[in-house]
C-alpha cells in the first residue's frame, strides 16, 4: 500500500490544532487472555474467569478454535467494575469457548471492498464511513469489526489479500474533494454512480475516541475545510471509559465549534445495555433517583451532560441486538426510556450478520423484532423512535413487521409473513421505500433464510446474489 502523503492544515485549521491540549488517561486495561488464565491480573479480577471457564479456554489455545486468534481480549478497569455483577456484561467482554464453537458464515463481514474506492473509507450514501483506529479501549466479543482489530487479512476485489488499512487524512480529502467537484459540476448527482455530495462522515474503526485529541482535531478540521457538514464519531467508550470525555476533550470540541460553526456532530453511541450505565442497589435493582429517572453511573452522566449541552451536538444511541446480552425486553425497554430522557436519541437496534464465528451472539431476525416490539410496549412514542434494521447489499433495510398469524389466501403465508422495507438504497437512493413480503422462518438470521419462501419483492432483496448481501454499518 504507497503511503500518502502528509496533510498540511488550512490556516485556518492550523490556528485551531495549536489550541489543541492532551491529558493522560488511566484506563487500566487488561490486554489478553493470558494475565486471567495465569492468574497475573489484579487480586480482584483473578475470579473473573471461574476454574471451568480457564480450563475450557486452556484446552482450546493454539487449536484452530482458538479464541485470541478470532478476537483480542481486552478490558478496562470502568468496564470490569460494572461487568463484575452483571451478566449480560460478562457476555459481551468475557471470551468463551462457544465462539469459535461454529465458525461457519460468510467470511467478509461487510463485503465492503465493492464500496472502498480508497484505503479505509466505505462509501455507499451521502455519508461516508471512514476507519481511523484499529482499537477500542476494550473489545465486546460479538463485535464485527475483527478483521480490522484483530489485523486479519482480507482478500479485495483484484484477488489480492492483505490488511485492511485505516484511512489517512490527505488521501480521503483529495477524495472528497474530487467526488464533490464532480458531482457539482453534473448537477448535484455523480454521472456514474449517481451519488450525492458527500456531506456527512462517520470516524469509526475500531473507536475514535482511542485517538490523541491532536488526532482527532487533525480529522475534525480537515474534514470541515474539505466541506463536510456532519462528523459522526461512532464510539462506545461511554460505555468502556467515560472519563475519555474529559476537560480537554470539551475544550478542543469547543475550540472546534468556535472556528468551524457550521459543522454539526452526531456522536453515534453505543450501548447495549442498561447495565452499561445505571447504578445497581446490592440486590442488584435499579435505584430510583429522587427527581425522577433512574441513578446513572456517575462518570458516564457527566460526560453525558457535557455532551447534550452543546446544541452542535446530538447522541444517537445504535447496538446489535445479541444473544445472551440484549435478549430481555425489561432490560431494553429501561434503556429506552433512560437515553430519551437523558436527551440520547435511541436510532437503530440491528440484527446479527451471518459472520464466521457469529454463530454464538446471533439472534434470528423474529426474534430480534419480537424483542423490540415487546420492549417498546409501555414507551411513549418518542421514547420508541428506535427501528430494527438490518443491512442488505442494497442498502439499509429495516424489519418492520412479522406477523403472529397466517395470512389466508396469500400462497407461502401460512405460518404469517415478515416484511421488510428499504430505509436508504445504496448510491441514489431510488429505492428508498420498497418492501419485500417473505413467509416466515423462525430460524432465519439472515436474508438468505428467506429465500425459498419470498412472496413480494418490489425492493428487489431476493433477487440479488446471496453472496454479495451483506452490511457495511457500524456496531459502534
Ligand atoms: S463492536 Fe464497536 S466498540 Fe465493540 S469492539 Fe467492535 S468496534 Fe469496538
Amino acid at each position: 500500500m504507497a503511503k500518502a502523503e502528509k496533510y498540511q492544515p488550512t490556516e485556518k485549521g492550523q490556528a485551531f490544532l495549536d489550541k489543541v491540549k492532551e491529558a493522560k488517561y488511566d484506563r487500566q486495561i487488561i490486554n489478553g487472555l493470558k494475565k486471567f488464565l495465569d492468574d497475573r491480573a489484579p487480586a480482584d479480577m483473578l475470579n473473573f474467569y471461574s476454574p471451568e471457564e480457564k480450563a475450557a479456554l486452556i484446552a482450546i489455545k493454539g487449536t484452530e478454535q482458538d479464541i485470541e486468534s478470532r478476537m483480542p481480549v481486552k478490558i478496562t478497569r470502568h468496564y470490569y467494575d460494572l461487568a463484575k455483577n452483571s451478566a449480560p456484561l460478562q457476555t459481551l467482554i468475557k471470551a468463551s469457548p462457544l465462539e469459535t464453537f461454529d465458525m461457519q458464515g460468510a467470511p467478509d463481514p461487510g463485503n465492503q471492498m465493492s464500496y472502498s474506492p480508497i484505503e479505509g473509507l466505505i462509501h455507499k450514501y451521502e455519508l461516508g464511513l471512514i476507519y481511523v483506529a484499529s482499537t477500542c479501549s476494550a473489545h465486546c466479543r460479538f463485535c464485527y469489526r475483527e478483521e480490522l482489530i484483530a489485523k486479519k487479512e482480507i482478500t479485495r476485489e483484484d484477488g489480492t489479500t492483505e490488511r485492511k488499512g485505516l484511512a489517512q487524512i490527505s488521501e480521503l480529502v483529495n477524495y472528497i474533494n474530487e467526488h464533490n467537484k464532480v458531482v457539482a459540476d453534473n448537477g448535484g448527482r455523480h454521472p456514474e454512480t449517481g451519488r450525492e455530495k458527500l456531506r456527512e462522515i462517520l470516524m469509526s474503526g475500531g473507536d475514535p475516541m482511542v485517538l490523541l485529541n491532536k488526532n482527532l482535531a487533525q480529522w475534525f478540521s480537515a474534514l470541515a475545510d474539505a466541506g463536510i457538514e456532519n462528523i459522526r464519531v461512532g464510539t462506545k467508550e461511554l460505555a468502556f471509559y467515560p472519563d475519555r470525555f474529559d476537560e480537554t476533550f470539551f475544550n478542543m470540541m469547543d475550540d472546534f465549534h468556535a472556528a468551524y460553526p457550521g459543522v454539526r456532530f452526531r456522536m453515534m453511541v453505543h450501548f447495549n445495555h442498561p447495565d452499561e450505565f445505571l447504578q445497581k442497589d446490592d440486590q442488584g435493582n435499579y435505584i430510583d433517583h429522587p427527581d425522577g429517572g433512574l441513578v446513572w453511573v456517575e462518570s458516564t452522566q457527566r460526560a453525558v451532560v457535557e455532551l447534550a449541552s452543546r446544541n452542535w451536538i446530538s447522541i444517537e444511541n445504535q447496538a446489535p441486538f445479541i444473544k445472551g446480552i440484549s435478549n430481555d425486553p425489561d432490560a431494553i425497554r429501561i434503556m429506552q426510556r433512560e437515553l430519551k430522557r437523558n436527551r440520547i436519541e435511541n436510532h437503530y437496534f440491528f440484527c446479527g450478520r451471518d459472520i464466521i464465528g457469529h454463530k454464538a451472539f446471533n439472534l434470528p431476525i423474529e426474534d430480534a423484532w419480537n424483542l423490540l416490539n415487546d420492549s417498546q410496549k409501555g414507551l411513549s412514542g418518542v421514547e420508541a423512535h428506535a427501528r430494527l434494521s438490518i443491512t442488505h447489499y442494497l442498502g439499509k433495510t429495516e424489519v418492520v413487521a412479522v406477523t403472529n398469524e397466517p395470512m389466508p389466501g396469500v400462497p407461502g403465508g401460512e405460518n404469517g409473513v415478515v416484511i421488510f422495507k428499504l430505509l436508504r438504497g445504496a448510491a441514489d437512493a431510488h429505492n428508498k421505500g420498497q418492501v419485500a413480503i417473505v413467509g416466515r422462518n423462525p430460524e432465519a438470521v439472515w436474508f438468505s433464510g428467506y429465500e425459498d419462501r419470498v412472496i413480494y419483492d418490489e425492493a428487489g432483496l431476493f433477487t440479488e446474489s446471496m453472496q454479495s448481501t451483506s452490511s457495511i454499518e457500524l456496531a459502534s
